[in-house]
């Protein structure tokens, strides 16, 4: 599958897109920043099924007025994963440093039984297979750990 870019999608597409991640200076839903340790053991665990460049205006938090002072927007790019989540990745000039972001999801997976999966109809390799759900968003996942 290649690596799609929002203004190579379709009208349809793009508006579905838009309709749950934001627009070009939204933040997308979760977004949060993470140190550098936190996002390098996520890095590579999917492939990124799409891209897209964006302003960030970096949200208020929730128990804060809404505010018209000014506030750096972030330049991002961001990355997408097929689990619904995904990272962001800016540099600070004023700081002079990369800053990492993820949105979506903070997953917090729950390991489902071979005898679960086979009731619900999800596939089960057994063995060193183990499949996982989000208790959050219902992501379902599965991997070998080969032990
Ligand atoms: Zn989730």
């Amino acid at each position: 599958m290649p690596v799609n870019n929002l203004v190579a999608m379709e009208k349809d597409e793009r508006e579905k897109h838009e309709e749950f991640w934001g627009r070009f200076n939204d933040a997308p839903p979760g977004w949060r920043e993470v140190t550098e340790q936190e996002m390098g053991p996520r890095l590579f665990r999917f492939c990124v099924v799409k891209h897209e460049f964006r302003q960030v205006r970096p949200p208020e938090p929730p128990s804060a007025e809404p505010s018209w002072a000014y506030k750096p927007y972030v330049q991002a790019y961001l990355h997408f994963w097929p689990d619904g989540t995904g990272y962001a990745v800016s540099w600070d000039s004023q700081a002079a440093k990369v800053r990492w972001y993820m949105f979506g999801c903070d997953h917090a997976y729950r390991e489902l039984s071979q005898a679960e999966c086979c009731k619900r109809g999800i596939y089960h390799a057994g063995y060193s297979y183990h499949v996982t759900k989000c208790s959050k968003c219902g992501d379902i996942g599965g991997y070998d750990s080969g032990d």
